[in-house]
């Protein structure tokens, strides 16, 4: 999509902190961190949010679990724990339109969330 942020990402158009990249996803640190490790794992293909998720897409959305399984063992939070959120729309708190899986560690989580 051409005005989508993490499109130019995917591009390259937009330099970003790449963690780990497949043919399908990218995974890269978020700019503004909300924890010692904030990562960020998209698909290559533009989807919006869960909302447009297909179902032919099903492949693609479990490969984001195994990538964030990936992302803890590199970043070695998998034993100590970490938090996995996908914000949907205005009360999900979404601001960017292509849907991100946080992954978010190094220090303990609060519950519920704010
Ligand atoms: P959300 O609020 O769930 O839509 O998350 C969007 C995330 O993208 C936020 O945590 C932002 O800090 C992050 N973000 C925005 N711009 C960039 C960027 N240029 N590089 C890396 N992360 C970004
Ligand atoms: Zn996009």
């Amino acid at each position: 999509m051409n005005d989508c942020l993490f499109c130019k990402m995917i591009s390259g158009e937009i330099p970003c902190d790449i963690v780990y990249e497949n043919k399908s996803v990218l995974a890269f640190r978020d700019i503004d961190p909300k924890a010692p490790t904030h990562i960020l794992v998209i698909p290559k293909k533009h989807i919006q949010s869960i909302n447009a998720l297909k179902a032919s897409e099903q492949n693609l959305a479990g490969e984001l679990l195994l990538t964030a399984q990936k992302i803890a063992q590199i970043e070695d939070i998998a034993v100590s724990g970490f938090r996995t959120i996908f914000n949907t729309n205005t009360h999900g708190g979404q601001t960017v339109f292509h849907i991100h899986m946080h992954i978010m560690g190094g220090r303990q989580m609060n519950w519920p969330p704010g």
